[in-house]
């Protein structure tokens, strides 16, 4: 590393940051210090790092920095929401969303500039693929969201919980969304246990089998339609990889943490996926896994094309699920009046490389 490419320490988990220590000739145990007092301190200044040696913080001064992304604009809800706009670069911006409820807190994290899948249902996919988030851009929507709440230096724990469940497809990012939630789970960070962090895919089958060998956390399915034809429709990277494969991934994942379980998630959209049949062809889906429903309204946005379903269809396809043992949740609406509910992040982007929808992956 030299002057002209200063290295973003905020990119680098535990391991990393080891490894560039030790590659400077520095302790490796270096690499505590600085988290902790990048992540639970909320520093940025290495002049302000006092356990380090003068010499380290002006080493660092000159080979690195603290890079994070910037809130450019801050929306809150009357239910108490609240939605940042995150500047990553000149030309994009993510959304990161903050969802109070009793004593818990989530986070709900970005991990692409837009996303590749096209889901039929999401906003998100309206604006095309642009780029994957730096470990950096997606830690850092965290370190931004604790300071905003108040967290840095370490007050209270406002956030409980991180659901990567922005914009983007977490698993078809991999290489940075590992170690960003390597830093949410690590002690010296966020101290998140396993159960507290979840990732949700639409069915990336390859990187199901890579997280769990790499960072088991808790997992989300998103599900939505019961057969092929309707899932290739509504998600389709399910032409890729089927209902068939995903669950058979599903099983694997729970083989390899046997004390974990996985949510499915299904948005109901009026008419087109909400009939109690389809409750019944779930139930027989989901046998045998340990696994639990969140039924998620569709939260309409501009020119989408689908309607929320009726409150009573929700309910008739809640009890079906109900009535066999599998563990169903209706997920409130929260933030809406903002656009920051499921599916309406839409953040902003220069580039609009829509991909066609065969070419998903
Ligand atoms: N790409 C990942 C992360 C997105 S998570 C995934 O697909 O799982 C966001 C969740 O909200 C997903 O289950 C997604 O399918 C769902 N969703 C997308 N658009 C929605 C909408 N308009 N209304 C309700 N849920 C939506």
């Amino acid at each position: 590393m030299n002057a002209a490419t200063p290295v973003n320490l905020l990119d680098l988990d535990e391991a990393a940051l080891r490894r560039y220590f030790e590659s400077v000739g520095e302790r490796s145990f270096r690499a505590r210090q600085i988290i902790k007092w990048v992540h639970q301190q909320g520093v940025t200044d290495f002049a302000a790092m006092t356990n380090l040696s003068r010499d380290l913080r002006e080493r660092l001064q000159n080979e690195a920095l603290i890079r994070t992304p910037q809130v450019e604009a801050e929306h809150v809800s009357q239910d108490g929401t609240r939605k940042w706009l995150m500047r990553v670069d000149s030309g994009n911006c993510v959304e990161t969303v903050f969802i109070p409820e009793g004593e818990r807190g989530t986070l709900c994290v970005s991990s692409q500039v837009g996303c590749p899948l096209d889901c039929a249902f999401c906003a998100t996919a309206k604006q095309g693929f642009s780029r994957n988030l730096a470990v950096g851009e997606i830690i850092g929507q965290v370190w931004q969201a604790a300071r905003r709440l108040g967290q840095h230096p370490k007050t209270g724990r406002h956030i409980t919980n991180v659901v990567m469940m922005g914009m983007g497809e977490p698993l078809l990012n991999m290489d940075n969304v590992v170690p960003a939630m390597q830093l949410m789970l690590d002690d010296n960070a966020y101290n998140l246990g396993r159960k507290r962090v979840t990732l949700s895919t639409a069915g990336v089958v390859p990187g199901i089998d890579r997280l769990a060998r790499q960072c088991p956390v808790s997992l989300a399915i998103s599900l939505h339609a019961t057969n092929d034809d309707l899932r290739n429709e509504l998600v389709p990277i399910n032409r890729k990889y089927p209902i068939a494969e995903l669950l058979d991934a599903c099983r694997r994942y729970i083989d390899a943490n046997p004390h974990g379980e996985i949510t499915f998630e299904y948005v109901m959209l009026r008419g087109v996926n909400d009939s109690v049949a389809e409750a019944r062809a779930m139930v027989r889906l989901l046998q045998g896994l340990p696994a639990k429903i969140n039924l998620i309204p569709f939260n309409p946005f501009a020119g989408a094309g689908y309607e929320r379903s009726h409150d009573d269809a929700i309910d008739a396809f809640r009890e079906r699920l109900q009535r066999s043992g599998l563990v169903t949740i209706t997920r409130k609406t929260r933030g809406d009046d903002i656009a920051a509910a499921c599916g309406q992040l839409v953040g902003e982007v220069q580039a609009r490389a829509r991909r066609h929808r065969r070419d998903v992956h």
